[in-house]
């Protein structure tokens, strides 16, 4: 069977009709990978899943929900859409605003932009206007534009975003047989737990799953406004993804957290970039640092001892796990140079590199 996107496999589970005219780009059905070394580092009662949505068009989970913003800003006869984002909402927002053939119009924190998110927005044509300030800055900005002028904001804040975003926890339940038990994932401005969590609710009341999983989100420490329960002024992470101060779905957020018994805390910027480069050196999985905070939050809370003191009993095993790698590492690869070592230049002499590779 062909696959056509997100729209077309779950529409029955979407705001569309027939005079919907889909905008799509083939987003969706990313790939679960087990993840065999994770697994083994908490124990034999859990499998560990990778849910790699960075292998998305564009390279994040954003196409999900730009799929369905883009499609119904179409039906609503829109010409111009407007974001402000940390960068993949931006490549995500132009590429399908080019498919769509409407103006895209990008307001991004100056400065604070990974290098290949930048590029996308540019060659897919957008107008990127950098404001002094940041996210949080340039969102009360796209919002005042969006409720005077005809440009219709594409920010989670848009409905329809989540709403595609949910896609994602259906496949998870359509792989797995069922619901994970525990999900793992980065949070920002918070659209995606709040998707993720409507998603599985939705799924298990139309009888496709049987459970719901415990929603664990996990902010970087030096932006983590709903951690500390009050908005962070000059939010600062290297996971430039969720450098976000005021999450706009803060309260959903944390309605995802309470109602489904999980929790939402913290990793510094050392544990991101371990759980960075084990992912890589490990799993064979390259994703941008703020998708990585998925694995540093289960290693934290595999430390801390919280999967060992489960009532095993009341599971059924294994205990299923999915962290979501919402990010391509491609993304920001300033990030990936500036955590290796440069490589050596040696004399173009066969012995010289033998030596090098340890043969002689
Ligand atoms: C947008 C984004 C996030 C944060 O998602 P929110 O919905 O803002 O919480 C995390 N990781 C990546 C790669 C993103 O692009």
């Amino acid at each position: 069977m062909v696959y056509n996107g997100v729209i077309e496999r779950y529409k029955e589970y979407l705001p569309v009709t027939e005079k919907t005219p889909i905008i799509t780009l083939k987003e969706g059905n990313t790939p679960l990978i087990p993840a065999s070394c994770l697994g083994s580092l908490i124990g034999d009662n859990f499998a560990v899943y990778l849910k790699y949505e960075g292998l998305n068009p564009t390279g994040s989970f954003k196409d999900r929900g730009m799929t369905v913003a883009i499609s119904k800003a179409c039906e609503e006869k829109a010409t111009a859409v407007i974001c402000a984002s940390t960068g993949n909402t931006s490549a995500s927002s132009a590429a399908y605003a080019a498919k769509a053939g409407m103006k895209c119009f990008v307001l991004i924190p100056e400065g604070a932009i990974a290098l290949g998110k930048l590029s996308q927005a540019f060659i897919h044509g957008a107008v990127v206007l950098a404001v002094k300030g940041n996210f949080d800055t340039a969102l009360k900005l796209a919002r005042e534009i969006t409720a005077k002028y005809p440009v219709t904001l594409v920010n989670s804040l848009n409905p329809y975003r989540i709403e595609g975003q949910k896609t994602a926890s259906f496949e998870i339940c359509d792989t797995l047989g069922n619901a994970p038990d525990f999900q793992l994932m980065p949070v920002g401005n918070a659209g995606n737990i709040t998707a993720y969590w409507k998603g599985y609710k939705e799924y298990k009341e139309k009888g496709n799953s049987t459970k719901l999983p415990k929603m664990l989100g996990f902010q970087a420490e030096g932006a983590a406004p709903i951690v500390k329960g009050r908005p962070i002024k000059n939010p600062k992470t290297i996971a430039t993804a969720i450098k976000i101060g005021n999450p706009a779905s803060w309260k959903t957020a944390v309605e995802a957290r309470d109602e489904s018994g999980g929790l939402i805390d913290t990793v510094s910027d050392d544990e991101i970039i371990a759980a960075y480069k084990l992912l890589a050196e490990k799993e064979g999985i390259f994703v941008e640092p703020a998708s990585a905070v998925s694995v540093a939050g289960l290693i934290k809370l595999t430390k801390n001892g919280y999967f060992k003191n489960l009532p095993i009993t009341a599971y059924q095993l294994p205990i299923a796990i999915v962290c979501i790698l919402t990010g391509h590492g491609l993304k920001d690869p300033e990030r990936a140079i500036a955590t290796i070592k440069k490589p050596r230049v040696l004399k173009p002499d066969l012995k010289v590199i033998l030596k090098e590779m340890g043969y002689y």
